[in-house]
């Protein structure tokens, strides 16, 4: 097959994490016999020194005309006080909103060759596996008004927290179609018992379980999920939940695999190419040399077979060939301990490459 991929680099580690993400793309490319088209487009700090703008028109417009979008991270020290404001809502919101990526799918998932990476105990976390979709559009992070307001002679603010139904559902229905191709089991997490868009969420769920009688769809509330994320994460399979919850569940969760280079995230567009990234931010203080671990943007460009393309078989070959690197015992320093043997990023893309 042909497939067009727009690749966002961005700032710090991101270009050199998405240069060997590129790389195991091109090695599947040959080895499958597929052809990738790579476009590149800036993003971050790197797009305001060259265009003026952390997000230019011409990187959304490569972005458009993809099938699929590769993003590496944005930001660092240089930028935290530029004129330009590089804060979320003008480069990574920015993108989320233009592409319509409504979900953010961030997959859990325990290596057992990592058990001592993770400060929790083996025994809580071996075996977990599970997928967390948060929306990504919607909720306190864009509902208007947001702002310093003065209220009964107050200093004061105001937050909104707005979705309408067809945003819960959308998000919800993808949550259980996801959980018909695993264990079959939902939890839907939100704050029923003080929020009226909880009990909104909640009753959406329960309408989309009709349409699902071989999943299980559970209700759980935030804090308590917060808990049982860290007591017993195996219970879970998918797990849906709204903006803000997810934007915390999710970082909470990455606890378990113990490092932020392993975990990848895939964000799911309601009508254009989805888009691929690992968790971590731009990691400034490792940033250029040659340190970073490539995993997180290996395992999102696995994602990006699987989803974009439907290349099961080779978004497995590269897992595959992840988990049996990490079996030999070779490891970033982000991961490495005493037994393993210390990879630079270009020599963990090289071994990955050499098992695929
Ligand atoms: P952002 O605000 O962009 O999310 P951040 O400051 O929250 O950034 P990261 O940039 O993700 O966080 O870095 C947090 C810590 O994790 C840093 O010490 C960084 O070096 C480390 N880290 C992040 N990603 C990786 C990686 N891929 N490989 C090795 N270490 C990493
Ligand atoms: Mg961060």
């Amino acid at each position: 097959m042909k497939g067009n991929i727009a690749v966002l680099p961005g700032d710090g580690i991101g270009k050199e994490v998405t240069k060997g993400a590129v790389e195991i793309l091109e090695a599947v490319a040959q080895k499958f016999g597929h052809e990738f088209e790579f476009q590149y487009g800036e993003i971050g700090g790197g797009a305001i020194d060259n265009t003026g703008s952390p997000l230019p028109d011409e990187t959304v417009d490569i972005c458009r005309k993809s099938d699929a979008v590769l993003l590496g991270a944005v930001g660092g020290p240089k930028w935290d006080n530029h004129p330009v404001d590089i804060r979320p809502e003008r480069g990574l919101l920015k993108i989320r909103k233009e592409l319509n990526l409504y979900a953010n799918l961030r997959p859990i998932s325990y290596y057992s060759s990592l058990s001592e990476a993770s400060p929790l105990k083996k025994e809580l976390i071996e075996g977990a596996d599970f997928v967390i979709v948060r929306e990504l559009t919607g909720g306190l992070y864009f509902g208007k008004p947001s702002e310093r307001v003065t209220r009964e002679g107050k200093d004061a603010v105001v937050d909104t927290l707005f979705y309408t139904k067809e945003e819960m559902h959308r998000i919800i229905k993808l949550a259980f179609e996801l959980a018909s191709n695993r264990t079959k089991k939902v939890t839907s997490v939100d704050k029923a018992n003080v929020l009226e868009s909880s009990r909104m969420w909640r009753e959406t769920a329960e309408e989309i379980a009709k349409e699902y009688p071989d999943v299980t769809l559970e209700h759980m509330l935030v804090d308590n999920a917060a808990m049982q994320l860290i007591r017993n994460p195996k219970q879970f399979d998918v797990v849906v939940t709204e903006n803000l919850f997810g934007d915390i569940l999710s970082d909470e969760a990455s606890v378990l695999t113990g490092s932020l280079g392993m975990l990848p995230s895939a964000s799911i567009s309601t009508n254009g190419p989805n888009l691929y990234e690992p968790i971590h931010g731009s990691a400034p203080d490792i940033a250029g040399q040659n340190l970073a671990n490539p995993i997180a943007t290996i395992l999102s460009a696995a994602s990006l077979l699987r989803l974009s393309f439907g290349l099961e078989a080779e978004a497995n070959a590269v897992e595959q060939a992840v988990e049996a690197v990490l079996e030999k015992g070779f490891r970033t320093g982000d991961i490495a301990d005493e037994q393993s043997t210390k990879l630079s990023t270009s020599e963990m893309v090289a071994e990955i490459k050499t098992v695929l």
